[in-house]
């Protein structure tokens, strides 16, 4: 029986980089809401101000799917592993893929 082993940590952990993410979590999640309740009061705003809540929820967006690709990189050959992932593989297995990688997949770096 093949055993796993589970000090291994996968490289988000191991280079302490899972907040990342949950700033994409995060920020798509907000700007969502800044949409939906700005749509929702879209009557009762003056024009100009729902203009920019718009925009606000848009660049929230933007830059919440950015950061994680430009932010998420190997600390030795600066890869960057989210962009690597998600560019290299299918969107949702691209996520799964590097969390599964303990090490780099590129310079083959381990940071446990
Ligand atoms: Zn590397």
């Amino acid at each position: 029986m093949l055993m796993k082993n589970y000090t291994n940590k996968p490289i988000l952990y191991s280079t302490r980089q899972i907040w990342k993410l949950w700033v994409l979590y995060f920020g798509s999640f907000m700007a969502l809401l800044i949409l939906i309740s700005t749509k929702w009061l879209e009557d009762s705003l003056p024009e100009n101000l729902y203009m920019i809540l718009m925009l606000c929820a848009f660049l929230l967006a933007i830059g919440s799917i950015i950061f994680p690709c430009v932010a998420i990189k190997c600390p030795k050959c600066q890869t960057r592993w989210f962009w690597y992932a998600v560019s290299k593989k299918s969107e949702s297995e691209g996520i799964r893929w590097l969390f599964s990688q303990t090490k780099c997949p590129v310079c083959k770096s381990d940071f446990n």
